[in-house]
């Protein structure tokens, strides 16, 4: 082979070897960019029901080409999480489904210096059952359900049928759920930014309403209710389903949605979880209603395989 050829040779490896890198950082920026997220499951008191929900809200996490994603899996309940201290301050918004044993008291410390100092959390469903002894987490979540909530928990917040906020201090049962089905979500705060473009009204899928929760529900903003019928056992309420809270410097979306895989992948609840990531991201919340958002009449959903 000619020296000239070997010159050439080691010039065009030389080349892809600067190419390449200047691919990674280009990569590692564009990353940067992205909204970091920590999904934290591991115990629920669905059971394993935790094991299909993840692949799902991760799916459409990674879909809308947003975020960054990692995973922090509790231990199992009952063995011990002395261990289990998820490095909050990596990222920019956790989300949880976790409602399970209780965490060490440094991990507890960890996820309120995070929020005060300005965090996010994102709040599916179920983990709003959890810790009800953690006075931080039930100012962060705003209403809870289950564990032993009482009066001493908070009020009942709820809209009457005549459309008023009502804030009810009296002792009684502490969150239930209506008997599933298909309920219509109604906006009420349609200038916050995650309720852009979307309808006043749309049907969500087969799902649980929960129904008489309480909290502390200080900072909070519903933004959206369901009616929650006496026919399915519910309070005859309008309930919180889409709920904002700050914490300190941070922010907190709640919503009380997604009971099943089918719940998860009602159209409605993708755009306003995906929504309800970049809100409490503290970015712009840039996601689209989609086409097939639901209407007042008909429910939408997308097939998570
Ligand atoms: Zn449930």
């Amino acid at each position: 082979m000619s020296k000239v050829i070997q010159y050439s040779i080691a010039l065009i490896f030389l080349f892809i070897i600067l190419f390449s890198s200047i691919a990674k950082v280009e990569g590692k920026k564009k990353k940067g960019n992205k909204i970091k997220v920590l999904l934290i499951d591991g115990q629920s008191k669905h059971h394993s029901h935790w094991k299909e929900w993840s692949p799902i809200l991760l799916l459409q996490l990674n879909e809308s080409g947003m975020f960054q994603i990692d995973i922090a899996t509790s231990p199992m309940k009952g063995e011990s999480l002395d261990n289990f201290n998820p490095k909050f301050r990596n990222y920019d918004v956790i989300v949880s489904t976790y409602n399970g044993d209780n965490w060490s008291a440094r991990a507890q410390r960890n996820l309120e210096k995070f929020m005060t100092l300005g965090g996010g959390l994102v709040v599916v469903h179920a983990a709003d059952n959890a810790f009800s002894g953690w006075e931080g987490y039930n100012n962060m979540i705003g209403l809870g359900g289950w564990e032993n909530r009482t009066e001493k928990s908070g009020s009942y917040i709820f809209y009457n049928k005549n459309g008023d906020l009502v804030r009810d201090t009296s002792p009684g049962v502490e969150g239930n759920q209506d008997t599933q089905y298909e309920f219509l979500v109604e906006t009420r705060s349609p200038r916050h930014p995650i309720m852009k473009d979307i309808p006043d009204q749309w049907l969500h899928v087969n799902d649980e309403l929960y129904n008489r929760l309480r909290g502390p529900a200080m900072g909070m903003e519903i933004l959206a209710t369901a009616f929650s019928s006496s026919k399915y056992e519910g309070s005859e309420r309008h309930e919180p389903v889409l709920m904002t809270v700050k914490y300190g410097e941070g922010r907190v979306f709640h919503t009380t949605m997604g009971h099943s895989k089918e719940a998860l992948s009602c159209t409605g609840f993708i755009t306003t979880f995906i929504r309800g990531c970049q809100w409490a991201a503290d970015r712009e919340v840039t996601f689209e209603v989609p086409e097939d958002f639901p209407t007042k009449d008909n429910v939408r959903s997308r097939s998570n395989k």
